[in-house]
């Protein structure tokens, strides 16, 4: 039987990696739905190709605007903006939903999949780091499966297995960006252009620059904080800039397994889409007759402050990982916009994390709120900086 899929972000990398491997097994998977943000040119071509009907639109002005409609087939049927996401992912043909949304326009869209009982493919970030607490709960009582998509948390699933009461600690790894070996004075001099040069991945601007800030590592690990269930004291980083190793799980008797591919999200992609079985079709592995090294290094969290921030919004049972979210985007933001510089960007989160302390709710309502607060005061704290 064909398992029905709603494809949340399907113009961004992953939504691509995600078709790639959809497109080598159409006697698996079917796509029903599909949305992206603005890319209408590439949204209709894949419409068109898998003949999808549902079209998720997340700018409808820009939508109305440029009369997109007409790209579309005939019988497209359109949902949009953020109650269009929440139609969708409640389409009651669809088993499962990939979700792939940037920023936290994913968060409600996945919560309404979770209560009508899909499983969740989950990429966005922004979902478990915002609001890890809501999900989490949520899929619990809904009994439904939630399957990470970053290829750590992905590598620390299929490591883990049935084994979660075994395990004794999990060990993200993080590739160190393209600044890895650099001084602090080094760092107060790169440009937008260098930071935008990942070393091993090729993806979208802003997760290239939370790369090299280690702010993305950041956000993993409250992610798998939620994911795992696991405390702060059983989450380390460990640099590894080959990215061959995914990330490693140690168990209680001291054994520790790793999972590799090859850099494409395709593997983990195809990891959740055919789990519990494996697909028999992906692309060649990794080839140990060619030369390979890798190497392990501590992370240094002197010269990485979005790392020790990271790691104190772990260990705080409030709102701060939210916070921690919002003013980074905003500062990423004003960083490639050349308002900022790149060491400031640790300076806006820390400014907003201190004169932030909102009130600790456990809604999706309040996330929401004190996401838009955040970001006006980090915008406030990049004004004042920008004009010194
Ligand atoms: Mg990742």
């Amino acid at each position: 039987m064909l398992h029905n899929l709603v494809l949340f972000g399907a113009t961004g990398s992953i939504g691509t990696s995600a078709l790639n491997v959809i497109r080598r097994n159409p006697d698996k998977f079917k796509i029903i739905g599909i949305s992206a943000h603005s890319n209408f040119e590439k949204l209709a071509a894949i419409a068109r190709e898998f003949h999808v009907r549902n079209i998720g639109i997340g700018n409808e002005k820009q939508f109305r605007a440029q009369y997109a409609q007409k790209l579309f087939p005939d019988d497209a049927q359109f949902f949009m903006g953020t109650n269009g996401n929440r139609e969708l992912s409640r389409l009651p043909q669809a088993d499962s939903i990939i979700m792939a949304i940037p920023g936290t326009e994913g968060i409600l869209p996945t919560l309404d999949a979770i209560e009508s009982g899909k499983t969740i493919m989950l990429a966005s970030k922004e979902v478990l780091v915002a609001s890890g607490k809501i999900i989490i709960e949520s899929a619990k009582k809904n009994n439904v499966l939630l399957l990470p998509i970053d290829s750590e948390h992905n590598a620390i699933f299929q490591c883990l297995r049935d084994e979660r009461k075994f395990l004794k600690k999990i060990i993200l790894t993080a590739s160190g960006g393209p600044f890895r070996q650099y001084t602090h004075e080094q760092m107060a001099k790169v440009t937008v252009e260098q930071a935008l040069i990942h070393p091993t991945w090729k993806m979208g601007k802003k997760i290239t620059i939370d790369s090299a800030t280690m702010a993305n590592k950041g956000f993993e690990m409250i992610e798998a904080k939620w994911l795992f269930g696991v405390q702060p004291s059983e989450i380390e980083v460990v640099i590894h800039p080959e990215s061959i190793v995914h990330s490693f799980v140690e168990f209680c008797d001291g054994s520790i397994l790793a999972q590799l591919n090859p850099h494409s999200m395709e593997y983990p992609i195809a990891n959740c889409l055919f789990y519990p079985e494996r697909a028999h079709n992906n692309p060649p592995s990794i080839n140990f007759k060619k030369n390979l090294s890798m190497n392990f290094t501590a992370p240094d969290f002197s010269r990485f402050p979005c790392l020790k921030i990271a790691n104190d919004c772990l260990k705080a049972d409030d709102h701060s990982a939210a916070i921690f979210l919002a003013a980074n985007d905003t500062a990423v933001q004003a960083f490639l916009s050349k308002k900022i510089r790149y060491l400031d960007i640790a300076n806006v989160i820390a400014c907003t994390l201190d004169q932030y302390h909102p009130k600790y709710e456990n809604s999706v309502d309040s996330v929401l709120d004190v996401i838009s607060h955040a970001q006006a005061i980090a915008q406030t704290e990049i004004e004042r900086r920008f004009k010194m």
